[in-house]
């Protein structure tokens, strides 16, 4: 669909939408476990990456400023109704929230469910979904992030995630606006800096773009979180990937990397480019690789590093640069010290979720499990990679 005719659709789903209840989307980052999600559009306005299953079977919709505000109003409502049946002491009395739980509708048990984990979590942060949500005009987000903080005054934080296409079409005294009204963080999805690869999954960005909007969000003194997609350069395009994502980062300098490593997710355009040979996924020993390049490549930036997601093979690629740069890049180094036989075991073994690096496999208890685990599945160095993409789509 053309921008006029996304447009076009935008304009009328806000119109037509009716508040039916509060809303959750899908998805969140994993650094936003204990956020209250709050609802401002539907979907994905793009939907056309060719690796990305979340919102395909579903079409984009605005939500109205009104219904997003009924939203957050219930919640505050919720948490009031909690803080009241709270003892001094702090702990809650299960049979009085099981009574207040019971009291509610099917409909309205999401809100409560929503307010009673924020409430336990602490209230310390707000994400606000989904794929996109700066896509709604600036004036709309602004009035939802001041009504936020009225209703929740003591919160530090509120993040989403956003397009560096729509983010790079925001005027910046509009950044600026949302920055002073509360906003604390985007988290854009890079997945890469090479226009060859940007193009051929689809990502509807340039490199260009992405550092436009990488350091508009800065200049807005807003968090930038930029993730990025080991293995998404396939065999063909792993080095220009490694290279030209590194590239695109220096010229950004954000706060955060965060590493989430290419899965193949069954229905995608993407699975159907690897049946037909299209598209050649590395194994884990290449984009270990692409990894180190990718490490080795930035330069003269401050960004922390992070590798919080069960389908990277290395947990531990933690840190800050330049001061933590060689310790990282010495993680990926272990796995290569280790005998191919041993390779294989801890690439087993990391995605049963045992290991974090190579290091843990000395004296893990859990050893044992996961050599009757590969003897079970018959894994070996040849085929380990074809049993591990079957693992890693439960974690998509
Ligand atoms: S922009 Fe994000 S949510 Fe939308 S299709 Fe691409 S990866 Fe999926």
């Amino acid at each position: 669909m053309q921008p006029k005719q996304v447009e076009i659709q935008m304009m009328k789903e806000k119109k037509k939408d009716e508040y039916t209840g509060f809303e959750q989307g899908p998805i969140r980052p994993p650094s936003e476990a204990y956020s209250l999600l709050i609802r401002l559009t539907r979907n994905c306005p793009w939907n056309m990456c060719t690796f990305c299953p979340v919102y395909k079977k579903d079409s984009f919709s605005l939500r109205s400023t009104e219904n997003i505000i009924k939203d957050i109003d219930l919640i505050h409502t919720y948490i009031e109704r909690i803080q009241k049946v709270v003892n001094p002491d702090g702990l809650t009395d299960h049979d009085v929230i099981n009574t207040l739980y019971n009291s509610f509708t099917e409909k309205d048990r999401l809100a409560f469910n929503a307010a009673i984990n924020w409430y336990a979590a602490g209230m310390e942060s707000v994400f606000l979904q989904d794929a996109d949500s700066l896509v709604m005009k600036p004036d709309d987000v602004v009035r939802v992030l001041v009504h936020i903080k009225k209703c929740f005054p003591k919160i530090k934080r509120v993040t989403t995630y956003g397009r560096s296409h729509t983010v790079s079409r925001i005027k910046q005294e509009d950044l600026n606006r949302m920055a002073a009204a509360g906003l604390n963080r985007i988290h854009i999805g890079m997945e890469s800096g090479s226009d060859t690869v940007l193009k051929r999954v689809r990502k509807g960005g340039t490199k260009d773009k992405h550092i436009r909007a990488g350091q508009k969000v800065k200049k807005a003194g807003i968090e930038l979180s930029e993730y990025v997609m080991p293995g998404l350069g396939g065999i063909e395009h792993s080095v220009e990937h490694a290279m030209e994502t590194a590239s695109a980062l220096n010229s950004i300098n954000p706060d955060f990397i965060r590493l989430r490593t290419l899965a193949v997710s069954d229905g995608t355009e993407l699975s159907d480019q690897v049946l037909t040979g299209e598209f050649d996924k590395p194994s884990d020993v290449m984009m270990a690789k692409e990894l180190r390049l990718f490490l080795e490549t930035l330069d003269g930036i401050d960004s922390y590093i992070k590798s919080d997601h069960i389908l990277n093979l290395f947990e531990t690629i933690e840190g800050k640069l330049p001061q933590d740069k060689e310790k990282m890049i010495g993680v990926i180094d272990r796995f290569f010290d280790l005998e191919p036989d041993q390779r294989v075991l801890y690439q087993v073994g990391r995605r049963m979720g045992f290991f974090r690096c190579p290091e843990d496999m000395k004296n893990s208890p859990h050893i044992g499990q996961v050599k009757a685990a590969c003897d079970h599945y018959g894994v070996t160095p040849e085929n380990v990679d074809v049993v591990l993409d079957e693992l890693m789509k439960r974690f998509v």
